[in-house]
C-alpha cells in the first residue's frame, strides 16, 4: 500500500478522518472491477496530494452499516472531508481521475495545488498494441494479442465491457445454453482479458491521440506509445434532436432500458424508434410500465417479424406510427409532455409520459480519436479484410467500422481478425 494511504475501520473514522483538516475516503469492496479501476488512481493521487490531504480506505463489506450511515450504498464511493465536515460531491462507480483532482484542488489554495502538481512526472509507457475501447471487439483482440505475447494495453473512457454491459439479456452469443445477463458476459470477457495479461487504463479521459505517431495521452499524465493501434470504440445511441431532449437526459429521457426501466413501475412511458432495438427494449420496459407507446416516424416498423408479433400481442404496448417527437418538456415533478407531429399530415398533438426511451440508431464513437481515418458516408471507419484502416499500423474493429451487421459475435470476430493480422505483422 502507498505510504500516504491508511486502511481503517469504522472505529478510527473520528481520529483519522474527522479530526484531520483534510481527508478523502475510498469505500471499496473486493470483487469489484470499478474499485480495482479506482485503486491505481487513488494511489497515484495519494503520491501527489498525500502530504496535504489524508488518504483513507475503508473496506465497505466489513463496515457496511457504518458506510450506510454516511449514505454510502455502492462501491467504490469517494467522500471528501474538510475540518470534520463533508465537502464536495459523492463520487461513485466509474470515477474519472479529473473529477477527483477537481475536488482535491478545491480543498487547497490554488498555489498549493499548483505546487503539488508541478512535481508530477509525466509517465511514458511502451506497448506493442494499444487498443482504444474495451468492448467485445477490444477485449477479444486483447485476449488474442496477449496470448501471442504482445504487450497490450486497453484504454477505455468508461469501465471496460462495452455496450453489452447495459444489455439486459443476451441470448444469441454462442456458448451459453440459457440467456445470459449482459453485464455478466462483459464482466467475464474483461476478467478473461485480465487473466491473459491485458493491462487496462479505465475509465480515463483521452487527452490526445496521434494515430500517425502511434501515441495516446491519457488524463494528461501518461503517454502510451505502441507499435500498432486498434480502434474498437463502438458506437453510441443517436439522440432524437428534439427540443428539450438534451436537458432531460437522466431526468426522464433515457437511452438504456436495462439501466432505467425499473424506475417506471406502473407508469406510462414512450419508446421512440421502430427497429429491433426499439421493439425488443419496449417489450422489456413493458414488464415494469403500465403502458408503453412506441412512436415511429414511418408507417411500419422496421423490426423483424418475430419482435413485431411479440409487441403486437403485448396488451401494454400501443403504436403511434407516422409520428415524430419534436419537443420534450417537463415541469417540476410532473410527467413529461411530448410534442408530436404527424409526418404525413403535419398535425401537431401531445402525449404525456413519465419516461421517454430513445432507440433510433447509432453514431460511431470517433470524437477525438478518428482524425485522418477514412470513413463511410455515415462516419464509420472503413477497413480491409484484415481490419486495417487507411493509416499504416492503425486497425479498427467492431461496431465503429463500416459494415452491415453489428452484434457481439461480429465485434468479437473483427477483434480476432485484427489481433491475428497484427500478430502476423509484428512477427
Ligand atoms: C439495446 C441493445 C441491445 C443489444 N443486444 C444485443 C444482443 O442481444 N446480442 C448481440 O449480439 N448484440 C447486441 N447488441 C449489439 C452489441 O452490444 C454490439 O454489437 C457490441 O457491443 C459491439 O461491441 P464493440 O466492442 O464494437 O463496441 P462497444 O460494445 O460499444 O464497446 C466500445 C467501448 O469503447 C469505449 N469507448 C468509446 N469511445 C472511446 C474513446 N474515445 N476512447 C476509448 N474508448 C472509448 C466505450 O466506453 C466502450 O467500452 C445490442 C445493442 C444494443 C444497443
Amino acid at each position: 500500500m502507498n505510504r500516504y494511504i491508511k486502511e481503517i475501520g469504522a472505529s478510527e473514522f473520528q481520529s483519522e478522518v474527522l479530526d484531520a483538516p483534510l481527508a478523502v475516503v475510498d469505500f471499496y469492496s473486493t470483487e469489484c472491477p470499478p474499485c480495482e479501476a479506482l485503486a491505481d488512481k487513488f494511489e497515484s493521487l495519494a503520491e501527489i496530494y498525500g502530504s496535504r490531504i489524508r488518504f483513507v480506505k475503508i473496506f465497505r463489506q466489513e463496515n457496511r452499516d457504518f458506510a450506510a450511515s454516511l449514505d454510502v450504498t455502492g462501491s467504490p464511493t469517494l467522500l471528501f472531508f474538510k475540518d470534520g465536515q463533508r465537502v464536495g460531491p459523492k463520487l461513485t462507480g466509474g470515477i474519472l481521475r479529473s473529477a477527483i483532482v477537481k475536488q482535491l484542488d478545491s480543498m487547497l489554495t490554488p498555489e498549493v495545488a499548483a505546487e503539488l502538481k508541478s512535481s508530477v512526472a509525466h509517465r511514458r509507457t511502451e506497448a506493442d498494441v494499444l487498443v482504444l475501447g474495451g468492448g467485445p471487439s477490444g477485449l477479444a483482440s486483447g485476449i488474442y494479442l496477449s496470448q501471442a505475447h504482445l504487450k497490450t494495453i486497453v484504454v477505455d473512457t468508461a469501465l471496460p465491457g462495452g455496450f453489452v454491459a447495459s444489455t439486459h439479456q443476451v441470448s444469441n452469443y454462442p456458448g451459453f445454453i440459457q440467456p445470459l445477463n449482459g453485464y455478466m458476459l462483459s464482466h467475464q470477457m474483461t476478467e478473461q482479458a485480465k487473466l491473459n495479461g491485458v493491462s487496462f487504463r479505465a475509465p480515463v479521459e483521452i487527452t490526445s491521440v496521434d494515430l500517425d505517431g502511434k501515441t495516446v495521452t491519457i488524463d494528461g499524465v501518461e503517454t502510451i506509445s505502441a507499435k500498432r493501434i486498434l480502434i474498437a470504440t463502438g458506437s453510441s445511441p443517436k439522440p432524437l434532436g428534439a427540443a428539450g431532449e438534451r436537458e432531460l437526459v437522466g431526468q426522464g429521457v433515457s437511452f438504456c432500458a436495462t439501466c432505467d426501466a425499473k424506475y417506471y413501475e406502473g407508469k406510462e412511458v414512450a419508446v421512440v424508434g421502430g427497429g429491433n432495438s426499439a421493439v425488443e427494449e419496449a417489450l422489456f420496459i413493458a414488464k415494469f410500465a403500465s403502458k408503453v407507446t412506441i412512436i415511429h416516424r414511418s408507417s411500419s416498423l422496421r423490426a423483424n417479424k418475430a419482435a413485431r408479433a411479440k409487441a403486437e400481442a403485448n396488451g401494454k404496448i400501443e403504436f403511434l406510427l407516422d409520428t415524430k417527437v419534436t419537443a420534450i418538456d417537463k415541469r417540476g415533478n410532473m410527467d413529461m409532455v411530448l410534442t408530436l407531429e404527424n409526418t404525413t399530415t403535419g398535425a401537431v398533438s401531445s402525449l404525456n409520459a413519465a419516461g421517454v426511451f430513445v432507440f433510433i440508431g447509432f453514431v460511431p464513437n470517433l470524437g477525438g480519436v478518428g482524425a485522418g481515418l477514412k470513413v463511410d458516408q455515415w462516419g464509420y471507419v472503413e477497413t480491409d479484410s484484415k481490419m486495417r484502416t487507411n493509416i499504416p499500423g492503425v486497425y479498427a474493429a467492431g461496431d465503429v467500422t463500416a459494415k452491415h451487421f453489428r452484434q457481439i459475435t461480429t465485434a468479437v470476430a473483427d477483434g480476432t481478425v485484427a489481433a491475428m493480422a497484427i500478430t502476423a505483422e509484428l512477427d
